[in-house]
C-alpha cells in the first residue's frame, strides 16, 4: 500500500468527495452485459473481491470471468498482494488470458494505468471493481477510470477467510464515513 496516497484518500473522504458510481453486494450481482455498452475493460481487485482473503478462484468466479470475456471485455487484475503470491497468481491468470499488473501499491494509480497500457484500452473505457474504498476505488479515481464499483467483502458475503482484524476495522470505518452512519 502506498501510504502517501492513502492519506490523500482520507483527506478526500473527510471532504465527502464522490468516489464510487455504484455499490453492490458481490461481483456476481453486476450486469456486465449492460456495462459493455460503454466499457471495454474490467479491472478487478483480487482478495476479498474475486474470492476469499488469500483464496483460490472458486468455480463461480472462473465461470463469471469467462462470461465477462465472452461479452468482448478484456479483464485485468490489480492486487496489493505480496510478491511471491503475485507470481503464483500471474501463472493462474495467464492461463485465463487475464493480465495481472506487477504494480502492487494501491491506492497509487499506477497498477490501473499499467493494465490500460497492456491492453491499449484507455481508462475512460474501463470499470474498476473492488472491496476497499481506500485502495482500489481511490486508486481507480486517481487513474481516471470511467466507472468505479464498490462491493461488499467476499468473505462477509460467503463466510470465508477474511483479512486481519485491524484492516477490516479500517474498511468499516472508511465505509461508515463515506456512506454516513446509516450503512
Ligand atoms: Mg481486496
Amino acid at each position: 500500500m502506498q501510504i502517501k496516497r492513502y492519506l490523500q484518500f482520507w483527506n478526500s473522504l473527510l471532504k465527502n468527495q464522490k468516489l464510487i458510481d455504484q455499490h453492490y453486494k458481490s461481483i456476481y450481482e453486476i450486469d456486465y452485459q449492460q456495462l459493455r455498452e460503454y466499457h471495454d475493460l474490467v479491472i478487478f481487485d483480487y482478495d476479498d473481491t474475486l474470492t476469499c482473503m488469500h483464496g483460490d478462484l472458486p468455480d463461480a468466479t472462473l465461470t463469471l470471468l469467462k462470461h465477462i470475456q465472452s461479452l468482448g471485455f478484456k479483464v485485468g487484475v490489480v492486487s496489493n498482494c505480496m510478491y511471491a503470491r503475485f507470481l503464483k497468481l500471474q501463472k493462474v491468470f495467464s492461463k485465463l488470458d487475464i493480465f495481472i499488473s506487477p504494480n502492487r501499491n494501491k491506492p497509487s494509480p499506477e497498477g490501473f494505468i499499467n493494465v490500460s497500457e497492456h491492453y491499449a484500452i484507455p481508462l475512460n473505457k474501463a470499470v474498476s471493481i473492488g472491496d476497499r474504498l481506500g485502495t482500489e476505488c481511490y486508486g481507480s479515481s486517481l487513474a481516471g477510470v470511467k466507472t468505479i464499483y464498490l462491493i461488499d467483502k467476499y468473505s462477509t458475503m460467503f463466510k470465508c477467510n477474511t483479512s486481519f482484524p485491524p484492516l477490516n476495522w479500517l474498511d468499516k470505518l472508511e465505509r461508515r464515513i463515506y456512506f454516513g452512519n446509516d450503512k
